[in-house]
């Protein structure tokens, strides 16, 4: 294990953030060395607190003369082991900047600061009567730095979209410490190639957000929710088909297959129903006419392709109730074994069918657990393994059935990843989603803003084709 930042370049970090926030004892880099993500971990060598851009501004100047890595963290809830830092170096965290700098409530704007908790600021908005939608299932924990990174997405994105559509402006200090600052308060904006749009998404790997001016809309005036329960995935698939072709786009469209709600329900015992092979859950929100309408049409559809039962959520405690069951799904899979590991291969919806089924006999195939549930309604599946990294035969087949359901949502038109990014955990197959071409691009674009790559290095782009580096650094 070797040092790569000198005691005097710590000290130089020590002055610019106060010694309170530059950590670098082995406790510390140790409890850096990870995230939410299964089967990686490498060391930081500091771990640094700054207090606003301007110490970002002054550590990344160092980073960049001495170059030395750089690895930006907001809480570690990544599941593609994008906050790993495979080449040691600095853990940037955004603790101490956690503010909403500025509410607009004329322009629908509001702009804060990375290290802001997304629940917080979606609990800020909406006491206003205002609304942000991007609502990943971490939002008690993940940050807004974190969601923009990844630029992910939740519960809400069939009908609202995902964290890309909220992003107006930011703030972003690139690896020679210099500042730019994207687009604005502005509806309207084409000056120049859309670099809001570059950085949303780049996982930590161009440059470190420092400010986010988001998009608000008003927030919804009233909501209905159902569970509707099938005794197949066919049926539940149909159902999505039907729902969204009879032009009614719900607020939330989530599917759970049978193991998924047999695990929550014995997690959180709240009478979910453990007898049918597929769950839907469907919310719809807005004025309360035309909800009511369109929930009358969704039962009706529900009941036409084969729902056993159909339940209605009456109060909003149990409608919260049902949302956090389906938001609970891999902390109550995480129970049962040693190690979970969450992918979100991601497929047009009307292959989810088939996807749900290839999941099936994939894990028959190879002899390992995988459960499904997901955002049915966009297509985002989220295939859980339940295994053990200790039992290195059984990590094999796992690798193996993820790599076969990697190819197979590829094939039905689908994606390695719909929302939990690259990273350094789907890196070896980015290039059979993006093509030998695109790859070039892509590396062109990292190359030009970070030559000297210290901005996340390891992550998005594999060194070769099928490398993992595992526990690698400890
Ligand atoms: C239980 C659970 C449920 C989840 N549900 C969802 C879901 O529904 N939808 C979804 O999309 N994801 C989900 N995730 C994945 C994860 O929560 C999201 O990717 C989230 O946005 C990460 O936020 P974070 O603050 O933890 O970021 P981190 O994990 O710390 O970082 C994520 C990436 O962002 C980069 N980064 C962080 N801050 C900055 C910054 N200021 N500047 C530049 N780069 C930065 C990091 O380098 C890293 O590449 C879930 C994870 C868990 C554990």
């Amino acid at each position: 294990m070797i040092l790569i930042i000198s005691d005097t370049i710590i000290q130089s970090f020590i002055e610019i953030c106060g010694v309170e926030n530059v950590q670098n004892s082995t406790a510390a880099r140790l409890a850096y060395s990870y995230d939410a993500t299964a089967n990686f971990q490498a060391l930081p060598d500091v771990i640094i607190s700054p207090r606003n851009s301007e110490e970002v501004v002054a550590v990344v100047t160092i980073c960049s003369e001495y170059r030395i890595p750089i690895v930006p963290r907001g809480s570690g809830t990544n599941l593609s082991a994008g906050t790993t830092p495979t080449s040691g170096g600095v853990v940037l965290l955004f603790k101490h900047m956690n503010q909403i700098l500025d509410l607009d409530e004329e322009n629908l704007t509001i702009t804060v600061q990375p290290g802001l908790i997304t629940k917080s600021l979606i609990d800020y908005v909406e006491a206003r009567n205002l609304f942000y939608p991007p609502d990943p299932s971490s939002l008690k924990i993940s940050t807004i730095g974190g969601n923009l990174s990844e630029n992910s997405g939740g519960l809400r994105g069939l009908k609202y979209g995902v964290t890309k559509d909220y992003v107006m402006g930011l703030e972003a200090v690139l690896p020679t410490g210099e500042v730019i600052r994207t687009g604005g308060k502005l509806a309207k904006d084409v000056a120049g190639y859309d670099l809001t749009s570059l950085l949303v998404g780049s996982e930590g790997t161009l440059a470190i957000i420092t400010e986010a001016t988001l998009r608000l809309i008003p927030k919804p005036s009233y909501k209905e929710t159902i569970l509707a329960m099938f005794a197949s995935i066919e049926d539940a698939a149909e159902t999505v088909s039907a729902i969204l072709a009879a032009r009614i786009i719900p607020a939330t469209l989530e599917f759970m297959d049978q193991g998924t709600v047999q695990v929550i329900e014995d997690y959180k015992q709240i009478g979910l129903p453990i007898h049918c092979e597929a769950v839907l859950l469907i919310e719809q929100d807005g004025a309360v006419e035309g909800v009511r309408q369109d929930m009358e049409q969704i039962y009706e559809i529900c009941s036409q392709h084969g729902a056993i039962e159909i339940r209605n959520a009456e109060t909003e405690q149990e409608a919260e109730a049902l949302r956090s069951a389906r938001r609970d799904a891999l902390s109550a899979l995480a129970k049962l074994r040693p190690t979970t590991i969450l992918e979100d291969a991601t497929v047009p919806r009307s292959m989810i069918a088939p996807m749900v089924r290839e999941i099936k006999r994939i894990a028959m195939k190879y002899d390992v657990t995988i459960q499904t549930f997901g955002h049915a309604g966009d297509g985002n599946l989220h295939p859980t393994c339940l295994t053990d990294l200790r039992d290195k035969e059984e990590m094999e087949r796992v690798e193996k059935a993820f790599e076969e359901i990697f190819h197979k949502s590829i094939e039905l038109g689908g994606t390695i990843t719909g929302e939990h990014g690259v990273g350094e955990m789907k890196s070896p197959y980015l290039e059979w989603k993006v093509g030998e071409a695109g790859m070039l691009v892509m590396k062109a674009i990292k190359t030009a803003i970070d030559p000297q790559n210290i901005m996340n290095p390891g992550k998005v782009f594999a060194k070769s084709t099928k490398e993992r580096l595992v526990m690698h650094h400890v």
